[in-house]
């Protein structure tokens, strides 16, 4: 039986040479490599700049510390993502608002912005979730009209425009990451952008242990880190970055299969719409099941059948650690509950062709049938 996981990264001869030849180099952090990713990837975002961090979550610890965000701020943000980007607000010591979502796209809600701003609020923390923007033209009308900054969680968002500007260039600064399952890796790996370039210089202090911009390691102006990217993963990145435009190419692909194959079965399936003004570039390919139609059970019956299936995202208020810190119960946030417990994510990567696609969508069909009538949780 044909396994389908989640997600695989795709990594060809080119990937290989450059990390071998790098390994051979003899300079396996602080290099070239590194270096020029940056510069890369900055051309590639037409942002001014880039700083290469070792996870996406160590860029946003920097956005927010280079935002001057800390003890006492609130920071607004989606309750649907990745826990990062919420945690990325507690490292600093500031509080993470959460608003409900936009029921069509899963992202921030901007008519539900304005109801959360305080005295306290310094900036939005926009999450472009599943590879698609935010309705940027919104939120930054509504950031200008309160003095707030904006800080792009782009993690999952790389290549996706909005309105025809690239996602990672609304804010003040924004952040890429490069997990295995990213539209394209190094690895582990991140990258800040910003076209300020005091933002720039203090991130990449920071990186670096907090050493002063003349490089030296004798001085440290500022509470730094190590949240260096290596040699290996820039390498990676390098060649990756190059590919990016095929790579996001052939994600659309597999993404339009799977739409045109769900879009028979409405009565069991919702497929991911995308916005209009947004260009997509498919992070991952996440369905709503209808109501009534029981998860838990579907996943464990699609694993029996090899077809590996996984909820996305779970709501981060309701994640223990945010209850027990803020009291936040099941019902805060609606929207973004009800789309925690019927979305699943399914294979999505591009080795994947229209007969895997095909394979994988009548194994759902058949198998969310199934479970269509049982009692629902
Ligand atoms: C992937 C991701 C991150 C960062 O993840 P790392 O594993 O730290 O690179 C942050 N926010 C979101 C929304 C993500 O999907």
């Amino acid at each position: 039986m044909k396994q389908y996981p989640l997600a695989r990264p795709s990594i060809g001869p080119e990937e290989i040479k450059a990390v071998t030849e790098t390994l051979k180099s003899g300079v396996l952090s602080l290099g070239p490599k590194t270096t020029r990713f940056e510069k890369d990837f900055a051309k590639k975002n037409k942002t001014k700049f880039a700083v290469a961090v070792n996870s996406g979550t160590s860029g946003l610890h920097l956005a927010m510390r280079a935002a001057g965000i800390g003890a006492g701020d609130e920071v607004i943000t989606s309750a649907f993502s990745f826990v990062a980007s919420a945690n990325c607000i507690m490292y600093v010591g500031a509080k993470p608002v959460f608003i409900d979502i936009d029921p069509v796209t899963y992202n921030l809600d901007p008519s539900k912005i304005e109801a959360a701003i305080t005295k306290k609020t310094k900036a939005i923390l926009v999450v472009h979730i599943f590879g698609q923007s935010a309705d940027m033209g919104a939120i930054v009308k509504i950031a200008k009209k309160h003095k707030l900054k904006i800080i792009e969680d782009a993690c999952e968002s790389i290549g996706a425009t909005h309105q025809g500007q690239l996602t990672g260039t609304f804010g003040e600064s924004a952040v890429f990451a490069f997990y295995p399952n990213k539209q394209m890796t190094t690895g582990e790996g991140g990258m800040i952008v910003t076209s300020q370039p005091q933002v720039a210089a203090f991130c990449r202090s920071l990186a670096n242990q907090g050493r002063g911009a003349n490089m030296s390691w004798l001085d440290h102006q500022y509470l730094g880190y190590n949240y260096r990217l290596d040699e290996m993963s820039a390498a990676l990145g390098i060649v990756q970055l190059k590919r990016l435009n095929s790579l996001i190419k052939k994600r659309r692909q597999v993404a339009a299969w799977y739409n045109q194959l769900l879009a028979k079965y409405p009565e069991l399936v919702s497929y991911p719409r995308t916005a209009k003004g947004n260009t997509h570039t498919w992070f991952v390919y996440v369905v709503e099941l209808a109501k009534g139609l029981d998860r838990d059970r579907v996943i464990i019956d699609l694993a029996k059948r090899g077809v590996a299936s996984k909820p996305y995202f779970p709501s981060i208020h309701l994640f223990s650690f945010y209850r027990e810190t803020f009291g936040y119960k099941p019902g805060a946030f609606p929207i973004s509950e009800a789309k925690s417990k019927q979305t699943l994510a399914l294979p999505f990567y591009i080795d994947l062709n229209k007969k895997d696609v095909q394979h994988i969508v009548s194994t759902l069909v058949m198998v969310l049938k199934k479970y269509g009538k049982s009692s629902s949780k």
